[in-house]
């Protein structure tokens, strides 16, 4: 068996969240569609991520030349989800050149002066970029709809209107491939006490994510809202269980290589006289 049949469904087609679904219904630790275990992880992962930087280079190169498509990988997830991990051993795996990375924390009062969707514009990935938004637009209908932080008319509105914000940016070239990654309650309670017992990861510790923790209920109501709302065709959610963080990372890696196949990327053929430059390069 080659390493990429170990998957039995495509996660493209196995992940992508159908109208009716629930979040309650997630089973956070298992691999759906993967026939493998984590011991086969390790060498598909180093294989895939082969394959995407080989296509995101490909992306890359057309860019350079002029090719106005691009793709954005947006990640939501409450904390010790995951994220991180996929920006360091999925992205990571690309050339630099070709991604551009931002995280959206607590909006500056300079951002707070604007629509919520103007420091989202700025960070839009250009032609031949990769995009990765490590949180996004998607706060504004999770932590300020449990928050309260506007009223909910106000947050209301905004699923139609990220919904046609996201269209117009697909039409415009952007292929959006939107994450959303669950762990269970337990699994995170784990994640947060590693991180509590080693120094090394005291970096990524913010006690308020405890406070965060304890509305949950509140959050899941907010996530399963974004999902029925803003799961579009032009932009469908994937629904990532993240418990084993080699199905995430194995299962985000496949989706990112789906989109960039999609695109049907070639290497640009040269613009100049090849055989005339060997020549001249022979005798440089
Ligand atoms: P992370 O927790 O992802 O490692 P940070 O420590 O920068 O990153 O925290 C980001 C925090 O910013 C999260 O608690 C998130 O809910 C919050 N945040 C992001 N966007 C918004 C927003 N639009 N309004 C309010 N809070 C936001």
């Amino acid at each position: 068996m080659t390493l990429p049949e170990l998957w039995t469904h495509k996660p493209q087609k196995i992940l992508a969240f159908k109208a009716g679904d629930r979040i309650e219904d997630i089973d956070t630790n298992s691999s759906p569609g993967f026939d493998g275990d984590k011991d086969d992880a390790p060498e598909l992962q180093r294989d895939r991520n082969e394959r995407f930087a080989e296509l995101q280079e490909m992306l890359y190169a057309n860019g350079r030349r002029g090719d106005h498509r691009s793709v954005l990988l947006v990640l939501q997830g409450m904390d010790t989800a995951g994220k991180g991990g996929i920006v360091e051993h999925v992205v990571g795996a690309g050339n630099p050149m070709g991604i551009q990375y931002k995280s959206f924390g607590v909006p500056t009062p300079e951002e707070l002066q604007h629509h919520y969707l103007w420091r989202i514009r700025k960070a839009l990935p250009t032609g031949g970029q990769v995009g990765v938004f490590d949180r996004s637009h998607y706060e504004d209908v999770l932590v300020v709809r449990v928050h309260n932080l506007v009223a909910p008319d106000v947050w209301g509105a905004r699923y139609d209107e990220i919904n046609a914000f996201e269209k117009e940016l697909t039409e415009a070239g952007t292929s959006i491939v939107k994450v959303a990654m669950f762990v269970s309650l337990e699994e995170q309670k784990q994640r947060l006490s590693d991180r509590l017992e080693d120094p090394e990861k005291h970096w990524k510790y913010n006690p308020g994510d405890l406070d965060e923790r304890a509305l949950w209920p509140q959050y899941r109501e907010a996530y399963q809202a974004m999902l029925d709302k803003t799961s579009t065709d032009h932009a469908p959610w994937y629904v990532v269980p993240a418990d084993k963080k080699w199905y995430s990372r194995l299962a985000v890696t496949e989706l990112l290589i789906e989109t960039l196949k999609s695109l049907q990327l070639s290497w640009p053929p040269a613009d100049f006289d090849v055989k005339a430059e060997k020549k001249r390069l022979a005798t440089a």
